[in-house]
């Protein structure tokens, strides 16, 4: 079971509603979140199955994703 940074985007993440299946279907699924890439992203609903990643969680803050993080490399580093 994967760990999410907090209890909202646990919710958003593993949120599937009875009525929509797929989860690009529903505007009630806010965060699509790959386990295979590890990435996370904010559902567009379009119709199809489009997402915009992002690089921190938007309730708590917390980065999510490693892989463009160059940028703040020296500015974290707790
Ligand atoms: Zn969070
Ligand atoms: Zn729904």
């Amino acid at each position: 079971m994967t760990e999410h940074c907090c209890q909202m985007m646990k919710q958003n993440a593993e949120l599937v509603c009875g009525e929509h299946p797929d989860r690009f279907d529903c505007p009630d699924c806010l965060i699509h979140y790959s386990a295979s890439r590890n990435a996370y992203g904010i559902i567009i609903h379009d119709g199809g199955s489009t997402f915009v990643s992002i690089s921190y969680c938007p309730w708590c803050g917390q980065r999510l994703s490693d892989e463009c993080a160059d940028a703040n490399t020296r500015m974290i580093d707790l």
